[in-house]
């Protein structure tokens, strides 16, 4: 297929880690953000093929995995609600609330329904008018702008009957917590290829500027990945802080203007919190108070809700990059993706499933 095969080849791969090989000199920690680049790594062995000075940590980009249990329990409260109609993606159906999950929810009656897109939330919604639809609208920068496309279309349609829970969160605040951690470990970072594919690249140099980390825009075929770590380790061997694009067929230095230009129109900055992390200001969007009557949040009133996180996940640690899944004692016996404890080990793009699923439980 043009333009996957060619980013699969072998050949060419190795031979990027050959010049990986001939450029570094000393230890390096390089952190992806983004969890589908976590899942290709481990999937292709690409982190068994780097030479031994090269050490990939996994950074916090699984909009499932970070998505706080709080919203989790909202989710579970309002999908119970008699009359609604609640669409998800499906990997977000089996991420354990508190106390049980979106599953357990459908199999005690609850009409939950696995949605491809929240513009087909909103088709349920009008081919619905006596239920409430409400879509579930997580994710990075990447899923902004069709979340925000399917309320102006609800507005347009004149619905009163849809409304979206939000829990959308940015990367460079995520980044900006990560390294100015007094246990940060991370010295370069590989960045999520479609989230700067509508956000573009241009927060990113004073980021790196700042903290001395350089950046590199990294795609996630297996080529684009060893490609990103080869960018990262000349910057980092060259001692320069700056951001390099990798990824030049998909991303541009502005981005996707219009897309940014719609979420402004309808998402505004705000605190989130982050599963396993906590707080990190201004890391979420939400949105405008004009567009209240799309506001899941709003309508349903269930805000105060006090959520339990197993003792024993230490998926906020992972998803900093300061622990690997199998340091965790609950990593393939108590959690494993048929009983999962925390959300890493559910989500398709969850470290703790990628280790399991590609058979690094003992390694
Ligand atoms: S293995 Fe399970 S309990 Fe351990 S960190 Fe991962 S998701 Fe949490």
């Amino acid at each position: 297929m043009k333009y996957i095969s060619e980013y699969r080849d072998a050949a060419l791969v190795r031979g990027v880690i050959d010049e990986i090989r001939r450029t570094v000199t000393r230890p390096w920690t390089i952190m992806e953000i983004c969890g589908g680049q976590t899942h290709a790594i481990v999937r292709h062995g690409i982190d068994q093929l780097l030479p031994p000075e090269i050490e990939l940590v996994h950074g916090p980009g699984c909009p499932v995995c970070v998505t706080p249990l709080e919203l989790i329990d909202k989710a579970l409260a309002i999908a119970s609600c008699p009359d609604v109609i609640f669409c998800s993606y499906g990997d977000m159906l089996r991420v354990p609330g508190s106390g049980r999950d979106l599953f357990s929810v459908k199999a005690a009656g609850g009409d939950v329904r696995v949605v491809y897109s929240p513009l087909d939330a909103v088709t349920l919604a009008r081919q619905n008018p006596d239920k409430q639809v409400v879509f579930f609208a997580i994710g990075f920068e990447t899923t902004a702008p069709p979340n925000v496309m399917s309320v102006l279309q609800a507005r347009s349609f004149g619905l009163t009957n849809y409304s979206i829970l939000v829990s959308h969160v940015r990367v460079p605040p995520a980044i900006r917590a990560i390294l100015s951690s007094p246990a940060n470990r991370v010295q370069g970072l590989l960045l999520a290829g479609h989230v700067c594919a509508v956000m573009g690249y241009h927060e990113y140099p004073p980021l790196s500027e700042q903290y001395k980390v350089p950046m590199v825009v990294t795609g996630f075929e297996p080529l684009d990945i060893v490609q990103g770590i080869l960018e990262a380790v000349k910057l980092l061997e060259g001692g320069r802080a700056e951001v390099a694009n990798a990824y030049p067929r998909t991303v541009t230095f502005e981005g996707n203007l219009p897309a940014q230009k719609v979420i402004a129109q309808i998402f505004e900055d705000c605190d989130r919190k982050w599963r396993g992390i906590g707080n990190i200001p201004m890391s979420g969007w939400r949105l405008r108070p004009e567009f209240d009557a799309f506001n899941a949040e709003k309508k349903f009133e269930v805000e105060a809700i006090q959520p339990e996180e197993s003792p024993l996940c230490i998926a906020g640690l992972i998803l900093q990059g300061l622990k690997k899944p199998h340091d965790c004692s609950a990593f393939g016996n108590q959690c494993k993706p048929e009983h999962p404890l925390g959300a890493t080990m559910v989500s398709a793009e969850g470290a703790c499933a990628a280790y399991y699923r590609y058979g690094r439980v003992n390694s």
